[in-house]
């Protein structure tokens, strides 16, 4: 309505005047080389990063120390710096929008998920008996690089450890803007240190020295696999990771479901945030008779899609994070090309995709996570719901699953059935509310204990943070 719209138009006017331009992160007394940081909508540098060596890492575990302060002031402190990031949201959206690529309804919703973590754990680890302290390397990735890394770094803090937090490489400049708020709120630099710089050698390096006590990782599943062995390599026996990985996520609608209230649901979790989100729809179940009809309904309401510059308020879908990104994905598609149902158009410039959906047998013809804007619809005769399930499931990933049906039973029947850590019942399968609804997955798709959830981190140490009931 009128007033959603102006609140947009104020926190357009606040993020155009905190563009980023030219942001040099070059850390001190850090050693490493300096890399180009790149708007994905553009092709434009916007700043620079010192991508730290493995000496740089080692100086950071000497200088790390767990920050004594009781919970509660830790706590006070967290608190403040969730504040300070609300106050900050123009310089916040800008960097969500020129580094990320993101639109802004999803620099909003990072923003508020980041904003609920720093909020939650402090609530959950002023009530926590504390534990040994350690050291943790919190990994986090490029695709909620605000939300993700905080609540990392928040729970691991609030559990009594010190954070040295790693950044995915396209997104240094939100990251050193959270690190520099949580400083702002009174964390120590000792308590927190940020470590721009490859996965492969800032990762490696905090994976395979025994005195980090721990690894909180979100990421790809292949990355935490390569972690654990790492790991497994050169610490001692039973060093805990704690990994938040990829999924395959399946969507079963059958011929009950409100077929608009379906499509809407499909469209936003397969396309919205570029279909860069783990939660996102990848291999949608139309049931056989609806098929046709709710096809065709998808097909229209991807025309509806905006996609384009992330800058612009009407944008619906962004570009993809990178060119590696963009040509990964590009080629999946020229290879399925013969079973392509519908594709947009999207800009030259920048790195787009455009929103495809794809006619697949089952997700047994999914091989991999393709992280993009690209939808693989099947479909399924009622009587063989059962082995849809049982498919689902043989793929060994679990994050998360949507149905659409308007029978009880069946979301019974189907919910028992299924292996995944988050379940949604007649809505989208994106998102997931902080304090309310942990998320996380099963099998490939993590470890547990899930994000947002209690004890996420403080499972490290013996006794446990208290949960919040
Ligand atoms: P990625 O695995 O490529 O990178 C994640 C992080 O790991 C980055 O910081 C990277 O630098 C680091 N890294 C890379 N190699 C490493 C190594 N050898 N040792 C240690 N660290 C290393 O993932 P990405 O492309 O940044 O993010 C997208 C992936 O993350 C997708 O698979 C997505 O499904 C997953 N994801 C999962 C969740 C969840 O909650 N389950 C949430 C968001 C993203």
């Amino acid at each position: 309505d009128q007033s959603d719209v102006e609140t947009l138009q104020r926190i357009a006017a606040a993020r155009d005047a905190a563009r980023p331009v030219a942001e040099v992160l070059a850390l001190r007394p850090a050693t490493g080389s300096l890399h180009p940081v790149i708007n994905p909508a553009t092709g434009e540098t916007i700043g620079e990063v010192m991508h730290v060596d493995a000496a740089t890492v080692t100086r950071a575990i000497e200088d790390a120390r767990p920050w004594d302060a009781p919970a509660a002031e830790r706590a006070a402190v967290l608190r403040r710096a969730a504040d300070l990031f609300e106050t900050q949201f123009g310089e916040i959206f800008a960097a969500l929008t020129h580094e990320a690529g993101k639109t802004l309804p999803d620099a909003v919703g990072e923003l508020r998920e980041a904003v609920d973590f720093l909020r939650y754990y402090a609530a959950e680890g002023e009530t926590a008996t504390a534990g040994p302290r350690g050291i943790i390397g919190a990994i986090s990735p490029w695709n909620f690089p605000l939300a993700i890394f905080s609540g990392q770094i928040a729970a691991a803090l609030m559990a009594g450890n010190a954070v040295i937090a790693k950044p995915a490489e396209p997104t240094p400049i939100i990251a050193s803007i959270g690190v520099r708020l949580l400083h702002q709120a009174g964390v120590p630099r000792s308590a927190l240190q940020l470590l721009p710089g490859r996965g492969s050698v800032v990762g490696t390096a905090l994976a395979t020295d025994p005195r980090v006590s721990g690894l909180v990782f979100t990421g790809s599943t292949a990355t935490a696999q390569t972690i654990a062995r790492n790991m497994a390599a050169h610490l001692a026996p039973g060093t805990p990771l704690i990994a938040e990985t990829g999924g395959l996520n399946a969507m079963i609608v059958d011929s009950t479901a409100l077929p608009e209230q379906a499509v809407r649901d499909i469209v936003a979790s397969a396309f919205r945030s570029a279909g860069q989100r783990c939660s996102a729809l990848r291999c949608l179940y139309v049931q056989e008779d609806i098929a046709p009809h709710l096809i065709e309904m998808i097909k229209g309401a991807m025309n509806e899609l905006v996609v384009g510059d992330p800058w612009a308020l009407s944008t619906d879908v962004g570009p993809v994070i990178d060119r590696r990104a963009q040509s990964t994905i590009a080629d999946y598609l020229e290879e399925h090309r013969a079973r392509i149902l519908h594709q947009l158009a999207v800009p030259q410039t920048g790195t787009f995709i455009p929103p495809t959906m794809i006619a697949v047998r089952g997700i047994e013809d999914l091989d991999r996570e393709i992280f993009g804007p690209v939808l693989h619809v099947a479909t399924f005769r009622g009587e063989d719901l059962g082995r849809v399930v049982q498919a689902i499931n043989a793929k060994g990933y679990g994050l998360t699953f949507g149905l659409h049906t308007r029978i009880d039973s069946r979301v019974q029947e189907v919910a028992g059935a299924i292996h995944v850590g988050n379940i949604y019942v007649n809505r989208n399968q994106i998102g997931a509310v902080v304090g309310s609804q942990p998320f996380g997955g099963e099998g490939l798709s993590g470890t547990g204990p899930k994000a947002g959830g209690p004890n996420y981190v403080g499972r490290f140490f013996a006794p446990p943070v208290a949960s919040i009931p």
